[in-house]
């Protein structure tokens, strides 16, 4: 929101009656912000993100929704947060899906033989026994497929050919990413018998990049899988050739029953008001190819440390408590956090006062944010103010508050987004490359810095975001 929005509330407010006016803002103490910028400052000195970042990626590695190892994940979790102290720590149960990869290949037939280099996308089916052997049906958007007829695509491999666009917000994925969800099922009700698309990624090496594909109950089901981008520039330049061009392709994956998953929740008690908190959450499972340190492990180290830092060295507790949540599932399509959504509307929804999600990467923060009630504007803009000199600036967007803990803002939480710098993001996003090394610690602490900000006044302000 900008000082303009927040005027015209401010106006409009007035005109209502005076519902928020100056006079009656619930203040921010001057001994909140000072703490703030105490622990801040602290932050900016503190190795414990980078700390946890390393001990989930090293100790536990991939791990993927539903697997032995997102199992694992959870148990590190609860083990951490009990270690460093966290007061309540508990779970939440999750009913995941559980797909497994075992195998994928690709190769031209002709006119010029070669391997392609493929990984399988997320909850793909297996191609049939034997694999699939068919000429290419190239589309550069997948609205170019959903434009086409049914002739250009009955039993083809359809191949989708659109680069995502680097920008610093990520704004690139979204249009880029429906050839990913939908494109399968679209191929599919055409008569497709497979679907390989170009990476949803910026990168220029030879590493694809995995991701969910949606399929819709009313198509059949292909595989489908992501060529890297130089392959795809590859198979883009065979097609240029104008002759038939003939691929193998062979997936093999497993899809079995839901299994009992976990949300791993863990809070420090507030000195006045306990019942009542601060949302932080981030995601525990990765997709199988990396480690998952940017995807999601950076937002799991970020939010536990700066929880951590408020608990050890905050001179008081904070008014309300503060819930870290590391949701399980997000990968395969939100599903921790939609069944913990669900769980919790209409029972204590309403003490989840404000909230946010760190799954972005580990880039640092430069913007925050919000969607809150106008008369809790002033605070969110202290907020930034005190981020200001780590680099912060005042979004003039609304907040979605991230793929899980957006799942609270849709039943009524409100939400900040603390926006990270994604500009490399992208490069590396659902990839073998996702591994620790990529992270810099010194954009970690900033993270950790900016988190703690808004936590604290968040949690120690008496008035509501609602
Ligand atoms: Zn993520």
């Amino acid at each position: 929101m900008t000082m303009k929005n927040i005027l015209t509330a401010a106006a409009l407010s007035m005109a209502l009656g005076g519902m928020a006016t100056a006079a009656e803002l619930v203040p921010l103490a001057d001994e909140s912000v000072e703490t703030a910028k105490v622990l801040r400052d602290k932050a900016l000195e503190n190795d414990e993100a980078y700390e946890l970042l390393a001990s989930l990626t090293t100790e536990v590695g991939a791990r993927l929704a539903a697997s032995p190892k997102e199992a694992e994940a959870q148990a590190w979790a609860v083990a951490k947060f009990l270690e460093l102290g966290f007061d309540r720590v508990w779970k939440e149960p999750v009913m995941v899906p559980k797909w497994t990869r075992l195998s994928e290949s690709a190769h031209v037939a002709e006119p010029f033989a070669q391997p392609l280099t493929i990984t399988a996308l997320g909850k793909s089916v297996s191609t049939p026994e034997g694999g699939v052997q068919a000429e290419v049906a190239h589309f550069a958007t997948f609205e170019d497929l959903k434009a086409a007829d049914a002739s250009e695509v009955e039993g083809k491999i359809v191949f989708i050919s659109n680069r995502m666009e680097r920008f610093k917000t990520g704004a690139g994925y979204g249009p880029a990413v429906r050839a990913r969800g939908a494109g399968a099922s679209e191929a599919a009700r055409k008569g497709a018998k497979a679907i390989l698309i170009r990476s949803i990624g910026t990168d220029t090496h030879r590493l694809p990049h995995t991701g969910g594909v949606n399929y819709e109950e009313d198509a059949p089901k292909i595989a489908a899988a992501a060529l890297s981008n130089p392959d795809a520039d590859q198979l883009v330049r065979i097609l240029g050739y104008g002759e038939t061009v003939r691929l193998d392709l062979t997936i093999q994956t497993t899809m079995e029953e839901p299994v009992e998953m976990f949300n791993v929740i863990g809070e420090v008690t507030g000195s006045e008001a306990p019942d009542e908190f601060v949302v932080l959450g981030s995601h525990l499972d990765s997709w199988d190819l990396g480690t998952g340190a940017i995807d999601d492990g950076a937002g799991v180290a970020i939010t536990m440390a700066a929880a951590n830092l408020i608990q050890d060295m905050a001179p008081k507790r904070p008014r309300r408590s503060i819930r870290v949540i590391l949701f399980s599932a997000e990968e395969l399509g939100l599903i921790g956090a939609r069944q913990y959504a669900e769980a919790h509307e209409g029972k204590d929804i309403d003490k989840h006062i404000i909230g946010g999600e760190s799954d972005f990467g580990a880039g640092p923060v430069w913007a925050l944010a919000s969607t809150v009630n106008p008369a809790a504007l002033h605070v969110v803009d202290k907020m930034a103010a005190l981020m200001g000199p780590l680099g912060v600036v005042r979004a003039d967007r609304k907040a979605y508050g991230g793929p899980d803990v957006g799942q609270l803002g849709k039943v009524g939480m409100p939400v900040v987004d603390l926006m990270q710098d994604g500009t490399d993001y992208f490069d590396l996003h659902h990839t073998a490359d996702d591994t620790l090394d990529k992270v810099d610690p010194v954009a970690l602490r900033q993270n950790v810095a900016a988190w703690v900000v808004f936590t604290y006044l968040a949690a120690d302000w008496p008035g509501t975001f609602r």
